[in-house]
């Protein structure tokens, strides 16, 4: 069950202290947090924020968490995956490392002003990657185009009661106003998505073979880029794909 769930809990005040701090919360902010699990995070969260919606998917958990008093506090028991977010401008959590690509996809689907989340280190360096290096990915080609992103500090194993196998880090990510460049997001990231199918593969071949365009539709492309691979095209070039293909 813990594995599954990836239930690794902060007891670190200092720590807590320097998440909560990242967040600059005030009255007016409305904190959604994901995996709140004994609310260690989540009480501190209330003392800062106006209102605290706190999403739990173990019911022993919740159970704990119903004895938080505190009159901002809202809980929901559900698979944060599966639940509707009632409204929230902030995010802070100690996200459950199995779900951070899905959940991270769905805070930019809702939008949001800040974000403080704790990643698997890994995961917190591929957010962001540039084009070119290793860590590039689908993740990092998206979550740029949605948001600033940053690492804030890496926290060690030891930290977590029980620690993780693998390292952790705090990511801030400032969501970018619209409009952001792309004529349809939702294709953008379709597009993205079929161009790293097959990251050893030409772009061409990758987009034909996992994008439901034809061969007329590609000639609008440049043909340079299209014998590109996915891991060297940066936002901008990704974006003014998009637009070609969707406009062709
Ligand atoms: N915030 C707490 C716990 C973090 S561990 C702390 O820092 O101490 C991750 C938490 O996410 C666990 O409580 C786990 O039960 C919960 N969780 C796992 N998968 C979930 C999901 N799909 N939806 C909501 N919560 C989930």
């Amino acid at each position: 069950m813990a594995r599954k769930l990836g239930q690794h809990f902060i007891t670190d005040q200092r720590l807590l202290k320097r998440i909560v701090k990242a967040a600059s919360l005030c009255s007016d902010d409305v904190v959604l947090e994901i995996g709140a699990g004994y609310g260690s995070l989540t009480e501190l969260l209330c003392n800062h924020a106006g209102k605290v919606i706190a999403i739990e998917k173990d019911p022993v958990l919740v159970n704990h968490l119903n004895n938080i008093e505190a009159d901002n506090l809202k809980i929901i028991h559900a698979d944060a995956l599966e639940v509707d977010f009632p409204y929230f401008n902030k995010i802070v959590s100690n996200l459950p490392y199995q779900i951070s690509s899905p959940i991270t996809f769905k805070f930019f689907k809702y939008g949001f002003d800040l974000a403080v989340l704790m990643y698997q280190y890994e995961f917190a360096k591929r957010i962001s990657a540039q084009a070119n290096t290793r860590d590039y990915s689908r993740l990092s080609v998206a979550a740029q185009y949605f948001a600033d992103a940053r690492i804030l500090f890496k926290v060690p194993k030891n930290v977590f009661k029980p620690p993780p196998a693998v390292n952790s880090a705090v990511v801030s990510m400032r969501m970018k106003k619209t409009p952001r460049g792309a004529l349809d997001e939702d294709f953008f990231l379709d597009v993205v998505r079929a161009s790293f199918a097959h990251r050893r593969k030409k772009l061409k071949n990758s987009l034909l073979a996992n994008l439901a365009i034809n061969r007329e539709t590609l000639k609008e492309v440049p043909i340079s880029l299209l014998n590109r691979r996915a891991e060297t095209l940066n936002l901008t070039e990704f974006i003014q794909l998009s637009n070609t293909l969707i406009t062709a």
